[in-house]
């Protein structure tokens, strides 16, 4: 991995969740959700996204009934200056500069604004995509999938990560032992964390400040609850495609954050690691 890439952390957007849904033994007090995604900026291809957050098209997509439930559950907000639109242009680019975006996995709040990236290539795992496929209507929206976010040309603008070249991942990541180079120059490894969906992907990079990045998705919900070993309560585990995988890979995790101190890890959904890496990769 020796092409380093400029590294920007952007909330895009945040949903509430009563604590105890969302970590083991937490309160009834709702927390806030950040919806985080990554713009990465590679040296030779250009500006590069890792997940999209929320969007007016997911406003638009839980309108009718029964996608409206979605939002009844768990409540968004996304203020204009949230507006990936508006995060881009502080970095003076605009969606259509935007070649390649790097899907962990296809949940309605990490896919939200593909819809606005008219260049964009698609990376995800084969398997998230055909599950989504696969569901109807209302088993995906149980499972947090809403197919209309998907534009018409999403296929044809698809690269399946697996079937990019599988590497050997680098001892320090263990228990993480392989990934895939997704863009042929060792510059983004996605690895695959499984559980929560069921094709998810993380990607691994390094920023110009030599620091390694590890973007999990959902593999954890926040370094607190990794650090503590408090993986998401039972009612927010029904929802996960395969509990005892995601378990697996919760512990992984939890082996990386105590054993890897030049990893940063960084969850979509943890506000602490926004205050704190949202500041030094702003
Ligand atoms: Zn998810």
């Amino acid at each position: 991995m020796t092409t380093t890439l400029g590294f920007h952390l952007l909330r895009i957007g945040h949903c509430s969740h009563p604590e105890c849904v969302t970590q083991r033994g937490g309160c009834l007090r709702s927390v806030p959700f950040p919806a985080l995604a990554g713009l990465l900026l590679h040296p030779r291809l250009g500006p590069m996204l890792f997940d999209t957050g929320y969007s007016d098209a997911f406003f638009a997509a839980t309108q009718p009934f029964p996608e409206r439930l979605y939002r009844l559950v768990t409540p968004v907000s996304l203020t204009s200056t949230e507006a990936l639109p508006a995060q881009l242009a502080r970095h003076a680019l605009a969606p259509h500069d935007i070649r390649h975006v790097f899907l962990s996995h296809l949940h309605a709040d990490h896919i939200a604004g593909i819809g606005e990236l008219p260049n964009a290539r698609f990376f995800a795992m084969r398997e998230e995509v055909a599950a989504m496929r696969r569901a109807s209507r209302i088993g995906g929206l149980r499972r947090g999938y809403l197919r209309t976010l998907l534009p018409a040309s999403f296929d044809t603008r698809l690269t399946c990560a697996d079937d990019c070249e599988r590497v050997v991942l680098p001892r320090a990541m263990h228990p993480f032992t392989h990934g895939f180079d997704l863009l042929g120059d060792a510059s983004v490894i996605g690895v695959p964390l499984l559980g929560h969906t069921p094709g998810q992907l993380g990607i691994l990079f390094r920023t110009a400040g030599a620091r390694s990045i590890f973007l999990v998705a959902d593999a954890c919900w926040s370094l607190e609850a990794v650090r503590d070993d408090k993986p998401p309560s039972w009612i927010a585990s029904r929802l996960f495609s395969d509990k005892r995988a995601f378990l697996a890979t919760f512990a992984g995790l939890r082996h990386l954050l105590s054993s890897n101190d030049a990893l940063s890890i960084v969850p979509s959904h943890c506000e602490l690691t926004w205050r704190h890496l949202g500041r030094e990769f702003h």
